[in-house]
Formats: structure tokens, C-alpha cells, sequence
């Protein structure tokens, strides 16, 4: 009876841990075998202690081995997921209009490197490129020179190359100033906007007021004569701005002849010479109209703008792209304003613009996180209105779905103690590389008589498992005695398996987290990672920063 259990109990618990790409759980396992298995019901008190070894045998086997494992021995559950998996997969939902193709834009500004915030609004409009045909293109909004970094230009490009982005134009606004201002002068034609030369306070008031200001009533002879003022530098930053016709007594006050150019004396553009601007709900209406974008994904932050963009897109009697606005999306832990960013790089409270602490598409690289995992987590977001925070968990469940197959397993023992281990027999551990898969090879670690351990793990009396090699009682500071090499008997006492090191086999490791440093010894092997994921068994995947003669030093991703 007890081996039946043990055998219904194995499948669900490896069954839950495939459904959540997590070690199973205690409690779901048993209210799932307990459900499906009535008759074990009688035995429930039997239970928690024989799961308890189950679970542990499951959450050695790599995570990658699961779904196999559940499809040879029970073959049923995995075709039952999958049926519950189609059900509930998340899709974006379909563009209206988009059936023929779809042209779509990626527009940053190039103020400092991607962020996730970005990720979002370039893999979604990504996603529906890919899905119903068309053109992608990467417009860079840098009509604002107090918003460019000169530096970000070749970041944000970076960034789009290890997206992975299905980008087939790029298009710098900067290029296109003459048509920006040919345009400005058809809207004066059309009568859709004047030349404002009040007192930006005293415009503000009016404005509030629904009350026309002088410059309202200006001819379009009258405007034309001040746009061309304006483009011949006959006005100072501050003295003047073209704004649309709207509506005075619009409810919105922000709707109300809203501006849409204004002169920028300094600093100058790093790519043009130009002192005239259009502010972008002008420069974003023309280049969605010229560029042919068919559909506009971005964030409900932008739904003033798309208010705003109509009265232009009236006046000249173009069609407006279909929108969608996606709803605001928090994301904690890490700091995401690029001018907080650049603050704290230059005073050195961050490394860089790949310092761990920041939200940068780089930062997130550097611990090892795959663009392909941002992408599925964004993705997974979608396009929905409700706001929501980010959910860093799913975004790990992503990656280590991909980095498990390929992450070696090491010893990584953190504030490493030498404990002296008597009575025990010298002997090599030949310890997989990737456990399951021995056609990946063995690490070999020769124990004499002496190993380092984490400290923390030393801290009390008891039994300790080696991991891979034996048991060890300890006694007392930097001591212990041989205890057996049953796997079993460390079981029923509750040991802890910890990391080990034979003394002196170790290099110095350094492995930094958003919470701090952990400092220790790891395998010597692990010198050759640079640049890769390895995963130190019982601490996470930690990505191999940097590797010479001082040691390692790696940034971790998650558990
Ligand atoms: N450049 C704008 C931004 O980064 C996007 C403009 C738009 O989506 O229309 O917020």
C-alpha cells in the first residue's frame, strides 16, 4: 500500500510542480490526491510524512526533466494540462481592421536606455506585427533637446537588437523638420492654428477662463508673416507659440489650444541645427499620417494626446490610426525614471546604466534575465486597460524556464567556515553537471578530510548532509564526525544538504543581489562562465559577471 501512495503521490506532486514551474506544494499535492483519490482517504494521516520525502525528490530533479518525467510515468495528467492550457492561454486580442496588414510604430525618445516600461509598448506592437504581416517601424522622437541624451541613440538601438524586435524602418524625427514646418504652414492655411505670442501666465488664465486671447483673432496672413518671423529667429525662447484651434470651452482645460510649437534656444540638438520645434502631439499626428501607421498600441497615459491629435488629424481630413491604450503598469524594486537614473549614476550611488538597482532592459540582461522572458511576461500582460503591477515573479518563472536546460549546476558556499571531518573516508564526489542528464558530465570534488561550509548552516549541533557525498555530524566549532552516507537516514533527521567545498578547491565568489552581497567560494570551474548562467544548487541562477585572477564575480537572477 505504502509504494501505491508513494506512486500517486510522486505524479501529482510532479504534476503540480510542471503546472507551476516551481518546487511542488505540500498542501495542493495532498488536496489534489486526496480529491482525485478517495480511496487513499482512510490514509490521509500516512500522508504528510511519506510526501514530505517525495517532495524533496521531486525538487532534486532538474525543473527541466518534469514534463518528461510526468509524460513517461502518467501521460494522462500532461495531456489534461495541456487541455486546461489551451483553454485559458492568453492571446492578445484581435486589431479591428488589421486582417490586410498592419504598418505599426516603436517610438522612444532618446532620453537614456530602454526600460520595461518600454519593453512593454515594443514587444506588444511587435507581437501584432508578427501576427497579422506588415511593417515595424522604429521612430526615434527626438524633437525635444532637452530630452536627448546624444549617447542614447546607439543604447536604445542596442536595446532594440537584443530584443530581438521585427523592426523593418527607422525613422529619426530630427530628419524631418521641413516637414514638420510645411506642414505648420498648411494648418495656419487651413485655419486650424495661430501664432501665440502672449505671456505664457497670461495665456494660462485666459485658458482657464475660456476666454479667447488676442492672438486668437490674428489673420492667416498675420500668422503666416509670424511663422516665417519664427523660423527667421526673429523670437527668443519663451516669446512665442503656435497653437491649434480647439475649443475654448472644451471641459478639459488641457484640450484648449493646446501647443503644438515652440522655439528652443539651448541646449543645442546634438544631430541638427534648429531653434524651432514641434512639440510631439504635432510631430507624432504627421508621422503616424506619412509613415501609413495603420494601428497605435501605447499606454492610457497617451489618451489626452490621442484627444488632442484628433483636432489635427480634422483639419487636414486624414483618418486617424485605431488606437488601443493599455492600462498604467507598476513596477517595484527597481527605479525607472530616467532622470533619477542619470542623477545617480553621475553621483555614483548607481555603477551605470546596467547597475542592478535600476529597471533598464540592460540592468535586467546583466542578471541574467533573457530578452525572451520579458517578452513572454509582457506578452502575458497584454494590452488590457486595467492597471496593474508588474509581476517580477512571472517574469523569473519565464526565465528560468529558459536558462534551467542550459545552467550548469556549481557549489557556491557563502561565508565559507573550514570544518574538519573525522573518521571519514577520502573520497572523490563526481557530481553531474546537470542532474538527469549524465551525458553532460561530472564535476570532481576531492574530499580529504577537510571542507568549508556556509556558516549558517554550521551554526547549531546535528546532522548535516554533504551534498552528493555524505553525512556529518557536527560537534562543537570546526568539527564533526563521519555519520554514513544514507541519504535516507539525513531525511529522517531533517538534515539540511548544504553546499561543500574540499578546503583550498575553492575561488573567491562574489554574488550580487538587489538585497545585498553574498561573498564565499565556488568552484574553480565557474571561471570559465563569464557571460553565462550557472546555477548554484540551493541559492538560484546566477549569471557569471566577470571572472580573473581575484575570482568570480556574478549577478544573481532568481531562485
Ligand atoms: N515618444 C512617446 C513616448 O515615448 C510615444 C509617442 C506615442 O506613442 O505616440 O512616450
Amino acid at each position: 500500500m505504502e509504494t501505491e501512495i508513494r506512486r500517486v503521490l510522486y505524479i501529482y506532486a510532479l504534476q503540480n510542480a510542471v503546472k507551476h514551474g516551481n518546487v511542488p506544494n505540500a498542501k495542493a499535492v495532498m488536496g489534489k490526491v486526496l480529491g482525485a483519490h478517495p480511496e487513499l482517504r482512510p490514509h490521509a494521516k500516512d500522508i504528510p510524512a511519506l510526501l514530505a520525502g517525495v517532495l524533496d525528490e521531486v525538487a532534486d530533479l532538474p525543473a527541466e526533466s518534469w514534463q518528461a518525467k510526468l509524460q513517461e510515468i502518467a501521460p494522462e495528467l500532461v495531456a489534461e494540462m495541456n487541455e486546461v492550457r489551451k483553454e485559458t492561454k492568453k492571446e492578445l486580442p484581435p486589431l479591428e481592421g488589421a486582417e490586410n496588414g498592419v504598418v505599426m510604430r516603436f517610438a522612444p525618445n532618446p532620453s537614456g536606455p530602454l526600460h520595461l516600461g518600454h519593453a512593454r509598448a515594443a514587444f506588444l506592437n511587435d507581437a501584432y506585427v508578427k501576427r497579422y504581416g506588415g511593417r515595424y517601424v522604429l521612430r526615434i522622437e527626438d524633437t525635444d533637446p532637452r530630452r536627448v541624451d546624444p549617447e542614447a541613440y546607439e543604447m536604445v538601438q542596442e536595446d532594440i537588437r537584443n530584443l530581438g524586435l521585427g523592426i523593418t524602418d527607422i525613422v529619426y524625427q530630427s530628419d524631418r523638420m521641413e516637414i514638420y514646418y510645411d506642414l505648420c504652414r498648411q494648418l495656419i492655411e487651413l485655419g486650424g492654428a495661430y501664432v501665440c505670442t502672449c505671456d505664457a501666465e497670461r495665456f494660462r488664465e485666459l485658458k482657464i477662463a475660456k476666454t479667447a486671447c488676442p492672438c486668437r483673432s490674428h489673420t492667416v496672413e498675420e500668422n503666416l508673416d509670424l511663422w516665417d518671423q519664427m523660423l527667421a529667429e526673429k523670437f527668443a525662447e519663451g516669446q512665442v507659440t503656435v497653437r491649434v484651434k480647439t475649443d475654448l470651452t472644451h471641459p478639459d482645460p488641457a484640450m484648449r489650444d493646446f501647443s503644438i510649437f515652440r522655439i528652443v534656444d539651448s541646449p543645442a540638438h546634438p544631430r541638427i541645427d534648429a531653434r524651432v520645434y514641434p512639440l510631439m502631439n504635432f510631430s507624432v499626428v504627421a508621422d503616424d499620417h506619412l509613415l501609413g501607421i495603420t494601428h497605435v498600441i501605447r499606454g492610457k497615459d497617451h489618451i489626452a494626446n490621442t484627444r488632442r491629435q484628433q483636432y489635427i488629424y480634422d483639419y487636414f481630413g486624414w483618418k486617424a490610426p485605431v488606437y488601443r491604450h493599455y492600462g498604467r503598469m507598476g513596477i517595484e524594486g527597481v527605479v525607472l525614471s530616467t532622470s533619477s537614473m542619470r542623477e545617480g549614476i553621475n553621483a555614483g550611488t548607481y555603477t551605470g546604466w546596467d547597475d542592478i538597482h535600476l529597471g533598464t532592459l540592460r540592468a535586467i540582461a546583466r542578471r541574467g534575465i533573457e530578452p525572451e522572458a520579458v517578452k513572454e511576461a509582457v506578452l502575458d500582460i497584454g494590452i488590457g486597460e486595467t492597471d496593474i503591477s508588474f509581476s517580477w515573479e512571472n517574469l523569473y518563472a519565464k526565465n528560468k524556464a529558459i536558462v534551467d536546460p542550459s545552467s550548469d549546476r556549481f557549489f557556491f558556499v557563502p561565508e565559507p567556515v573550514r570544518v574538519t571531518v573525522e573518521d571519514a573516508p577520502a573520497q572523490t564526489a563526481e557530481v553531474p553537471l546537470y542532474p538527469g542528464n549524465e551525458a553532460r558530465g561530472v564535476r570532481k570534488l576531492a574530499f580529504e578530510s577537510v571542507v568549508v561550509l556556509p556558516k549558517v548552516e554550521v551554526a547549531g549541533a546535528g546532522m548535516i548532509r554533504l551534498k552528493d557525498l555524505f553525512n556529518i555530524e557536527m560537534r562543537g566549532e570546526g568539527q564533526a564526525v563521519y555519520a554514513g552516507d544514507d541519504l535516507a537516514a539525513a531525511r529522517a533527521a531533517k538534515a539540511p544538504i548544504v553546499q561543500w567545498l574540499p578546503e583550498g578547491a575553492g575561488i573567491p565568489c562574489t554574488v550580487l543581489t538587489p538585497e545585498g552581497t553574498l561573498t564565499g567560494l565556488c568552484e574553480a570551474a565557474v571561471a570559465r562562465y563569464a557571460g553565462k548562467t550557472v546555477q548554484f544548487e540551493r541559492v538560484g541562477f546566477v549569471r557569471i559577471d566577470r571572472a580573473d585572477e581575484t575570482g568570480v564575480v556574478g549577478y544573481f537572477s532568481h531562485r
